[in-house]
């Protein structure tokens, strides 16, 4: 007969049970435990046997089996030590998952990529995040300039909607642009906390992530232009101009700059930073630094 998949309810609680684990909160550890939410994130993800998958965090295997079935290659980081027995168990069956042992916000994963993977087949990043550091962990994969296609990722709903929302939104935010300026971000759908051991307390929501060939916006510095845009949302409230000068100085000169440059990108001060486009703030970063 064949075993019941991993996050089938009971045979989580008989994989618990017999390796006597016990959550931790401060980890980030809720496992899912619903068959089908798995397979609507492969699903999505688009893996075949064709494709290699890095999962951050694969717990007890739950959607790490899923990966395994469909997928050429799996490499998943796990920062806990009392999960790795727990996964040399459970992924006994699938010769073609790599457990690695690591805090992956301390991984070298260009490394690992080369090593690990054949550099022919497309990579996609496919995980239940830790809550605690989705954002650390995104900004991880998107500035280490990895060969990622798409990433398809659980996140809380509440961060979903901040990294795919559009201008004029109230969600709308620094962190928007800097995913948005790397990958386009589609909301693919919501889960329900009730299918999670522990439950959270907030819904979740599949995040897919898909790399843009070229950045977004041209930019001239990338560096300036994402100091740019955290600064024009230090403060939601107030004006970009309001907001600028904080950030660069109060003095004459650096005001004569922010006005110069405001002008020529068309830009009215008394705008707040949400309204902004991410061309619009790539026009004021470039001018803001061929002035300088
Ligand atoms: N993939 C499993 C599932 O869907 O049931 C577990 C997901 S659980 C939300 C997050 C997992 O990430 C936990 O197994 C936790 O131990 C692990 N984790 C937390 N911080 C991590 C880090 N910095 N690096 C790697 N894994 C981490």
């Amino acid at each position: 007969m064949e075993e019941r998949d991993i996050a089938t309810p009971s045979r989580t609680k008989e994989i618990l049970a017999k390796h006597g684990f016990t959550f931790k909160k401060s980890l980030g550890q809720n496992f899912l435990t619903e068959p089908n939410i798995l397979r609507k994130i492969v699903e999505t993800a688009g893996v075949n046997e064709e494709t290699n998958v890095i999962e951050v965090g694969p717990g007890i295997g739950a959607l790490t089996e899923q990966l395994a079935k469909h997928a050429k290659q799996v490499v998943a980081f796990e920062i806990d030590d009392r999960l790795i027995p727990v996964l040399a168990d459970t992924m006994r069956p699938y010769p073609n998952v790599k457990v690695i042992h690591q805090d992956v916000l301390q991984a070298d994963l260009a490394t690992t990529i080369q090593t690990a993977f054949d550099q022919e087949l497309p990579l996609k990043v496919v995980a239940n995040l830790p809550y605690y550091i989705t954002t650390p962990i995104m900004m991880h994969f998107l500035e280490s300039n990895v060969p990622v296609q798409e990433m398809v990722v659980m996140m809380q709903k509440e961060v979903a909607d901040r990294i795919s929302a559009q201008p004029g939104t109230k969600a709308y935010g620094s962190l928007s642009i800097a995913v948005q300026y790397y990958m386009e971000a589609k909301l693919a759908f919501i889960v329900p906390k009730t299918v999670f051991v522990p439950q959270p307390n907030v819904d979740s929501a599949i995040l897919k992530l898909t790399r843009r060939e070229t950045p977004a916006v041209a930019v001239t510095d990338e560096k300036e232009f994402f100091k740019l845009t955290k600064s024009a949302f230090q403060l939601r409230r107030k004006t970009l101009w309001n907001n600028l000068q904080n950030t660069y100085g109060k003095d004459d000169a650096t005001k004569a700059w922010l006005q110069a440059s405001l002008e020529a990108s068309e830009i009215d001060p008394k705008r707040r930073g949400e309204t902004l486009s991410l061309v619009e703030f790539a026009r004021l970063s470039n001018e803001m630094l061929a002035r300088k």
